[in-house]
């Protein structure tokens, strides 16, 4: 319902098929887009509907969704990943445990392909010996 307010982005389709000149607009293409709603008021988590003000970065947006949402945002976590973070540790050591990953893994998002390098394999080594 409601207007598409959505007047200068793209349309949806793939920028990479068409040979146009490049946009000086980026439309945001997050997947985090999958789960948050566009409100004219800014974005709206699908989840627990918290608002998010229209400027944010998505940052924040993709934090919110593997603190509170990770089970349903399954490409955010990797087997293994999930793995770890299931496994029984005691409360405190747990959060201590999935924040400092978490944090790892906020910060490496961008590249997502170091979870496969030697050093994340260490770390997880470390933290999950077995
Ligand atoms: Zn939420």
């Amino acid at each position: 319902m409601g207007d598409d307010d959505s007047p200068s982005s793209s349309p949806p389709t793939s920028p990479q098929t068409k040979s146009r000149s490049t946009s000086p607009v980026k439309v945001p293409r997050s997947y985090v887009w999958n789960h948050f709603a566009r409100t004219d008021s800014g974005p709206v988590c699908n989840y627990c509907k918290k608002k998010y003000s229209k400027n944010t970065s998505t940052t924040p947006m993709k934090s919110h969704l593997k603190v509170k949402h990770p089970s349903l945002v399954p490409e955010l976590i990797q087997p293994t990943l999930h793995d770890v973070l299931s496994n029984p540790y005691t409360g405190k050591q747990k959060e201590e445990l999935d924040d400092a990953m978490l944090d790892w893994i906020v910060e490496g998002f961008q590249s997502f392909s170091m979870v496969n390098k030697a050093s994340f394999r260490e770390f997880m080594h470390q933290v999950n010996p077995r």
